[in-house]
C-alpha cells in the first residue's frame, strides 16, 4: 500500500511525499482510513517508533475546519519533548494547510502559552495535561468546540500521575467529541478510563 490510496487531501499527501514517506506503516495503513473517513471513538495499541505520531494526526488534518479558528483538537501527551515532537511532525505535515498548532507544557511561563492562545488562535492545541487543565481553568484554553481528543501514550501518562487529570479534561469536551487512544501496553485504570470516557471505539493492535 502506498499514501497515494489512503483518502487524505491531495496536499497533505504531497507533504508526506515530500517528507520522504512512501509506505505507511502498520498502524497508518490501519488507522487512518478509518479516522480520517468516519466520525469513530478509537483505541491503538501501539509503542512508540510504530509511526503512531502520522496515524493521528494525518486524520486530524483532514478533518480540521482551516476557515473556523477555534480550537478543534487536543492531543494530550506525557512530556514536553513528546508535545514539541508532535508539534514539528504536525506543522511538517501542514506545510500546505492553513492550519495552526500550539505546543503548550509546564515548567516554562504561562504568559506566552497564553499569549499564543489568544493571538494565534490554534485549531490544534498538544499538551501536557497538567499545564492544559491549568489553562482550561483559566478560561483561556476553550474547548468548547473541540471535536477530537488524542490521548497519547496514555499508559506513560498513568505512570506519571496525569490520569486524574485527564479525566478531568475529558469531562471538559462536549460529549459529541471523539476520542483517539494511543497507549503501548493496557493495565486495568486505562481500560477502565477505555469504559468510561470512550464509545464503542475501533480497536487496532500492531
Ligand atoms: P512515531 O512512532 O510516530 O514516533 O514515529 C517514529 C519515526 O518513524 C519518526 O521518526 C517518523 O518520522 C518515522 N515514520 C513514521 N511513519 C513513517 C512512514 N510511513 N515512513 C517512513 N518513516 C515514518
Amino acid at each position: 500500500m502506498t499514501f497515494q490510496e489512503l483518502p487524505l487531501r491531495e496536499s497533505l499527501i504531497r507533504a508526506i511525499t515530500e517528507r520522504g514517506y512512501v509506505e505507511p506503516t502498520e498502524i497508518q495503513a490501519q488507522a487512518i482510513p478509518a479516522l480520517a473517513t468516519t466520525e469513530t471513538d478509537f483505541v491503538g495499541q501501539a509503542q512508540t517508533g510504530t509511526g503512531k505520531t502520522a496515524a493521528f494526526s494525518l486524520p486530524l488534518l483532514n478533518k480540521i475546519d482551516f476557515t473556523n479558528r477555534d480550537v478543534q483538537a487536543l492531543i494530550l501527551t506525557p512530556t514536553r519533548e513528546l508535545a514539541n515532537q508532535i508539534t514539528e511532525e504536525i506543522k511538517k505535515f501542514s506545510t500546505y494547510e492553513k492550519v495552526k498548532t500550539l505546543a503548550v507544557y509546564g515548567g516554562v511561563s504561562l504568559e506566552g502559552q497564553i499569549r499564543g492562545l489568544r493571538k494565534d488562535r490554534p485549531q490544534i492545541v498538544v499538551g501536557t495535561p497538567g499545564r492544559v487543565l491549568d489553562l482550561i481553568d483559566r478560561g483561556v484554553l476553550i474547548l468548547d468546540n473541540a471535536k477530537y481528543a488524542v490521548l497519547d501514550e496514555a499508559d506513560e501518562m498513568l505512570d506519571m500521575g496525569f490520569i486524574d487529570d485527564v479525566k478531568q479534561i475529558l469531562s471538559n469536551l462536549g460529549e459529541d467529541r471523539k476520542t483517539w487512544m494511543f497507549s503501548a501496553t493496557m493495565p486495568a485504570p486505562i481500560l477502565s478510563l477505555i469504559k468510561t470516557y470512550l464509545k464503542d471505539p475501533l480497536v487496532v493492535k500492531v
